[in-house]
């Protein structure tokens, strides 16, 4: 049950040097901004591209036409590497705005070669759907580089639509970092805490569950005693191959925490496999056949009934990776309802509940964060629900304290804490994830 550890942004250089990027939150209109090309109703300031405070970008452009919004320039010098963050949102082609960083020599051309392979110097919006993701766009300032600038650009000739706010340009200088802003996060969404909309939905979905020899292990019934104090509910994702053979303890369990109404149970798989075949890496819900699929699906159902008297009404894949094959698997179930980080597209009759990646228990996979998760979380207000993930087999005494403190911040937001199948149930939750 172990994802492969993504280590690329916790070892990640020091940065230090804000620059001074003026009007990066669109909070002056588009003061500081100079659009080329294009017609001014492509690129306006409005409200509801708001991402923090009360302005953001929005981008709505039907022509083909090329055009570039470009930032005053900044002071910048050869040599320097320069970090550049953006919360985006696309509403409608994705990748197809870019935002990205160039570097100008004396005359005020652009110069070109300044990155090395490990740095991308644009990134594309992506996020799509109701949330906001953080974007990190990275260069080195090559020989002859007198000045930066932010430009924000169309990159396919296709209808563009996109949110774009609070940009910000740093200098990375070795050894330095700069401390998140979590004061900084906590003023803005105490100063409105949902902008006008409903307190979230909130789905606390942990992954792996499954037995030690027959019981459960400590790190889950710490996290179980701690729903319980708090009274709220808590969604487990159950590997289903734990529930063969003989295990009362571990089904009895289940059964009991089930039945306080505090923790729910959903289907996280078989046997939450993933191998390689030759040079083809395959998941249990990744290129394997309709048969298998299948198996999987009926024999984990059949076990859920017998051994602990219900089956399963939400989902959640293994790696969160999913094919065709398991669009129409899902389908042929009626007891599945949910479909917990599904491809909006294909919802084989289920209700999706998507991702907001900004906002998460873990931040990288493993690692519960409760700086990262109060920037997302004062980047995405107002948003209906938040499906947020976690793994807590794999938290230490300092991740189940970040967990407690995401979870005591959430209480005090007034979420409301729902089991996953609720969304089949609750017409007004289906609602909320029907977008
Ligand atoms: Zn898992």
């Amino acid at each position: 049950m172990k994802l492969l550890f993504l280590s690329t942004f916790l070892c990640a250089t020091a940065s230090a040097g804000v620059l001074p990027l003026v009007n990066g939150s669109f909070e002056d209109g588009l003061a500081g901004w100079t659009l080329k090309g294009g017609q001014p109703e492509m690129a306006v300031v409005d409200e509801t591209a708001a991402s923090l405070g009360k302005k953001g970008l929005n981008i709505r452009d039907a022509s083909e036409a090329r055009w570039q919004l470009v930032s005053d320039a900044l002071p910048a010098k050869a040599g320097a590497v320069y970090a550049l963050t953006y919360w985006g949102r696309s509403t409608g082609e994705p990748g197809a705005i870019n935002v990205s960083i160039a570097f100008l020599d004396a005359a005020g051309q652009v110069l070109k070669g300044g990155t090395i392979p490990r740095y991308w110097p644009g990134v594309p919006v992506k996020t799509q759907g109701v949330w906001f993701g953080k974007a990190v766009a990275k260069s080195v300032a090559p020989d002859g580089t007198q000045s930066v600038v932010v430009s924000i650009a169309p990159i396919l000739r296709k209808p563009r639509a996109a949110f774009i706010d609070d940009l910000r340009m740093v200098e990375e200088i070795e050894g330095e970092v700069l401390p998140p802003r979590v004061d900084a996060w906590l003023a803005e969404i105490k100063a409105d805490p949902t902008r006008g909309a409903p307190s979230p939905a909130v789905v606390v979905k942990l992954d792996d569950l499954g037995d030690r020899r027959g019981k459960v292990h400590d790190r889950w019934q710490r996290v179980v005693d701690f729903a319980h104090e708090r009274g709220i509910k808590i969604d487990l994702g159950v590997v289903a191959n734990s529930l063969e053979g003989d295990k009362p303890a571990y089904f009895q369990w289940i059964k009991d925490q089930r039945a306080t109404g505090r923790v729910g149970f959903w289907w996280h798989g078989w046997d939450h496999a993933e191998w390689k075949e030759g040079e083809k890496r395959l998941f249990e819900f990744g290129g394997t056949s309709y048969e298998h699929q299948r198996k999987h699906l009926e024999d984990s159902q059949r076990l859920a009934r017998e051994k602990l008297g219900f089956p399963f009404v939400a989902f959640g894949a293994p790696f969160n990776v999913t094919d065709a094959t398991t669009v129409r698997v899902l389908g042929e179930d009626k007891e599945l309802r949910v479909w917990m980080y599904g491809p909006p597209d294909a919802t084989a009759d289920k209700i999706v509940l998507g991702r907001a990646f900004a906002v998460n228990i873990e931040q990288p996979t493993f690692v519960a964060n409760y700086p990262e998760f109060i920037e997302g979380y004062a980047h995405n207000r107002g948003a209906g629900y938040f499906v947020i993930q976690g793994h807590p087999m794999q938290w230490n005494d300092e991740r189940f304290d970040h967990f407690t403190r995401i979870i005591d911040f959430l209480i005090g937001q007034r979420a409301e804490f729902v089991f996953a199948e609720e969304f089949a149930s609750r017409p007004e939750l289906a609602g909320r994830a029907a977008r």
